[in-house]
């Protein structure tokens, strides 16, 4: 029985989806005005791990996630770099699907653009004014949270408890410190969309409402993301979709605990970030992937550059089990005659349901790990040089198929140090380029087209991707 704990009731509940079958899921995701981050990186692996086991378990996963492109930090790059807000948010979605592509994350069914729904958010807010769920003031739509009775369900507070903990500088507008803005007039220089209200742009939270429930439909299965967004996001979204509907928003709303640099999130403000981009010039992205997964997803997880290259020793010693069973397993090995390893063979079911055993406790994938290592560890014991090929041929396959469900080991051969050739290549190309060797910086250059790595100049230096 899988079983997920909802921080809606606080509880470890069966998962029951509310269609036999299949599950409709939405993950926040990422405003695009800079790389994103290995503390970012965490919450939409985790979720990508549970959407595949999900899928593993044979439900048909609708899986969306939008991207926020228009919002107040993409405005403030655009404007320190005097470029526009298009710009911005169109240079970093590309690298966010760049790099979530190598952190093996499957792409969305639909990632849907706030920009791209302006007249879907517009109708939204329409049917929370009509019902008296949102006013207007000037030409700003806000929220009415009082009018929404089971506003701080989710994050487990009273509206009173919100009033108390508010700031001083209460904003006169707003009837209540908690209301939110759904739409913003627009201010010079900022981009705005025509609206009833006047020219504006729409506030962060309504899009994932207007967008969720146009592709999921009114009430979902799961609804997640990162810690940090149960308040106020989680919970403006919930009052927003509830508001309009009168249905419950979503069903289990999970959420992943953050990752920490020495005891304090790791956070794009707090200056205590590493790109995914960065740690991708020393780590293969797996590496990275293999470590964000090490911990369950609720429990918190430190971030120190020693970590990764622990998680580098334990996945190649996964990946290096696999290579010697594909040696065992290799076809000339089959027709011969070779020992017997019936005990073993007997064993490997237990792997695989204390796998998922382990994915059924809440998608524990620290525990799914330890049966890989397990099960590694006894094929270690048990296989010799004369095992038997075809033994050795299952182990590999349920390796790889348990390996799979989290998205590791599915390269045939061992993991590679490719990301630290690769920058090293680059170090002597540009090194080439500054003394105007041509020569030799284009020979640098099809020496890694050869290795199947694409190099692509840009303002902000040389970036490189696997062709895939
Ligand atoms: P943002 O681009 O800031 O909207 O964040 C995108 C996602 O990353 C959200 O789901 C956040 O909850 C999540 N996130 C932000 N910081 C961290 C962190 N330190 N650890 C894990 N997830 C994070
Ligand atoms: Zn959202």
């Amino acid at each position: 029985m899988l079983k997920v704990f909802n921080d809606l009731t606080m509880e470890r509940e069966e998962f029951v989806p509310l269609e036999p079958g299949k599950v409709a899921m939405y993950v926040c995701g990422p405003t695009v005005y800079d790389y994103f981050h290995i503390g970012n990186a965490r919450t939409f692996v985790v979720f990508d791990a549970i959407r595949r086991y999900l899928e593993y378990r044979g439900f048909k996963v609708t899986f969306v996630q939008n991207i926020t492109d228009v919002e107040d930090k993409i405005i403030r790059r655009a404007a320190e770099r005097g470029t526009s807000p298009e710009e911005v948010a169109r240079q970093y979605t590309d690298a966010y699907l760049e790099d979530s592509a190598a952190l093996g994350i499957k792409p969305a069914d639909v990632q849907p653009k706030a920009t791209e729904h302006i007249a879907e958010i517009i109708d939204f807010i329409q049917r929370l004014v009509d019902r008296g769920y949102a006013y207007v003031v000037d030409s700003d739509v806000y929220f009415d949270t009082s009018r929404f009775t089971e506003y701080g369900k989710l994050s487990h507070q009273s509206l009173e408890d919100l009033e108390a903990g508010a700031r001083v500088e209460v904003d006169e507008r707003k009837r209540h410190p908690a209301d939110f803005a759904l739409w913003k007039a627009k201010k010079p220089g900022e981009p705005g969309w025509d609206s009833p209200w006047g020219e504006g742009r729409p506030g962060w939270h309504i899009e994932c409402s207007a967008m969720s429930t146009k592709y999921l439909g009114e009430t979902i299965d799961i609804h997640a993301g990162g810690a940090d967004l149960i308040f106020p996001h989680h919970e403006n979204e919930i009052a927003q979709s509830e508001a309009a509907s009168g249905k419950p928003f979503a069903r289990y709303w999970l959420h992943g605990n953050l990752l920490n640099v020495g005891g304090q999130r790791m956070g794009k403000s707090l200056g205590n970030f590493v790109t995914v981009r960065e740690a991708r010039r020393q780590y293969d992205p797996e590496v990275i992937r293999f470590f964000l997964l090490s911990a369950h997803y609720r429990s918190p997880l430190n971030y120190t550059p020693e970590s990764l290259e622990s998680a580098k020793g334990a996945l190649e010693r996964l990946y290096n089990a696999a290579v010697t069973l594909e040696h065992l397993a290799r076809p000339e090995r089959l027709a011969r005659e070779q020992g017997r390893a019936d005990e073993f063979h007997a064993r490997l079911p237990k792997y695989k349901d204390q796998f998922t055993a382990a994915m059924d406790d809440d998608f524990n994938t620290a525990d799914a790990i330890s049966a890989l290592f397990d099960l590694v560890r006894d094929a270690h014991a048990s296989l010799g040089p004369d095992a038997p090929a075809g033994v050795a041929a299952e182990a590999l396959a349920l390796l790889r198929e348990l390996g799979g469900v989290l998205g590791l080991l599915g390269r045939a051969g061992g993991l590679d140090d490719l990301a630290e050739e690769v920058q090293s290549l680059i170090d002597q190309r540009q090194a080439a380029r500054a003394r105007r060797d041509w020569k030799e910086s284009d020979w640098i250059r099809d020496e890694l087209a050869a290795k199947g790595i694409i190099l692509e100049d840009t303002p902000s230096g040389v970036r490189w991707k696997r062709k895939v």
